[in-house]
């Protein structure tokens, strides 16, 4: 559970975290449970991994059920959203989460490598927007509950701006959602639903455990991140929280770097 105090800040709010059921997405799905949300924990494989994300959701007294869909299949979003708006009759809030990396050196990257990525990743983000928003035009403003009509949190990475030698399937994924997330921040303004992204640093997850495990890749990593620590999942739950609640309500369009300072290009810092 988050460790900041709830201050009931996303209450009568119903929030669809994609990948909720493991690292950043358990996070965030945890930390707006903690602020009065109720939180749909999507999965796509292990259904144990969901059920334990809500039993700790509903431990902790508040409210979460998981739903299986696989993000990058239009007719398993459209099922998910069908079922959300039959359980709880609408839509606050989406996050974006669901990821994945197939790695490979450019010259040996098959075309089902960098495919899956880009459909995860990218198609899987546009799917669940575009059902996202057409949930919430179609409700309509609920000021009594939220400012805006809808919000949508983009979970994009630092590779939206960091170029990434060996994995230019997920950095070009991310640089999509940059455009994505902006474009449709624009298009969806005036329908009063905001849209921002999230572009964590190395937080650890099973995404990247290899990254950190090791005293030696820690170390190494560390070299990447001038605050001098690896983030954790609710480092980027109270984020998202933020960003979801009316706090917020004057951002939209932009991305929310959670890193350590890895963008500021921490090479330079000894003068180049
Ligand atoms: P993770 O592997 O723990 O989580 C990924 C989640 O996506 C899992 O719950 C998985 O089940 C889900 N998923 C995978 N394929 C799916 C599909 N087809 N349909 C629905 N869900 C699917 O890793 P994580 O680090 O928690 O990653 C979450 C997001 O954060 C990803 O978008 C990732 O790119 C991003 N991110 C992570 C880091 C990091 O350092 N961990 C940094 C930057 C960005």
């Amino acid at each position: 559970m988050a460790n900041t105090p709830s201050s009931q800040r996303l209450q009568h709010q119903v929030a669809l975290v994609t990948g909720g059921s493991s690292g950043i997405g358990a996070g965030v799905a945890k930390a707006m449970a903690a602020e009065g949300a109720t939180v749909v924990v999507n999965y796509a494989h292990s259904a144990e991994e969901a059920k334990a994300v809500v039993a700790d959701i509903e431990k902790a007294g508040g409210k979460a059920v998981a739903v299986k869909a696989d993000v990058s299949k239009e007719d398993e979003v459209l099922a998910m959203f069908a079922q959300i708006r039959e359980q709880f009759q609408t839509l606050h809030i989406l996050v974006n989460n669901s990821g994945i990396q197939q790695d490979a050196t450019f010259l040996e990257m098959t075309l089902e490598q960098w495919q899956k990525v880009i459909d995860v990743n990218l198609t899987g983000q546009f799917l669940c927007a575009r059902e996202a928003a057409r949930e919430f035009v179609r409700r309509g403003p609920q000021p009594e509950i939220s400012r805006a009509t809808g919000k949508i949190i983009c979970m994009s990475s630092v590779h939206e701006v960091i170029p990434w030698a060996g994995h230019v399937n997920y950095a070009t994924s991310k640089g999509g959602i940059m455009q994505l997330m902006k474009s449709m921040a624009q298009e969806l303004a005036p329908h009063k639903i905001r849209v921002n992204s999230i572009g964590p640093g190395a937080i650890k997850t099973p995404i990247n455990n290899e990254a950190w495990e090791t005293p030696e890749a820690a170390e190494k990593l560390l070299t990447l991140i001038p605050y001098g620590r690896i983030g954790e999942t609710d480092d980027i739950g109270k984020v998202a929280v933020w960003l979801a609640s009316d706090e917020a309500d004057y951002v939209t369009g932009t991305t929310i770097f959670a890193d350590g300072g890895m963008t500021l290009y921490p090479g330079f810092a000894d003068n180049g």
